[in-house]
């Protein structure tokens, strides 16, 4: 069995946030155990998501450029 791991998400105008990969809650901190439901979970593996964001924002600003 393997060990699961919190999905680390960072967001260019929000906090951090940690998604448990057994329930989908989000958390502030990657905690040993998720506070929603229980699950041991491990180090967190980085999720760029935020190049999308800023990719997306970007193209919203290159009329300027
Ligand atoms: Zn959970």
């Amino acid at each position: 069995m393997k060990t699961e791991h919190w999905t680390h998400k960072t967001h260019l105008f929000r906090a951090d946030e940690y998604i448990c990969p057994a329930c989908g809650a989000g958390s502030d901190r990657p905690y040993k155990k998720c506070p929603s439901c229980g699950a041991a979970l491990g180090v967190a593996k980085y999720d760029s998501s935020w190049v999308e964001e800023a990719e997306g924002l970007s193209a919203l600003m290159d009329n300027d450029w």
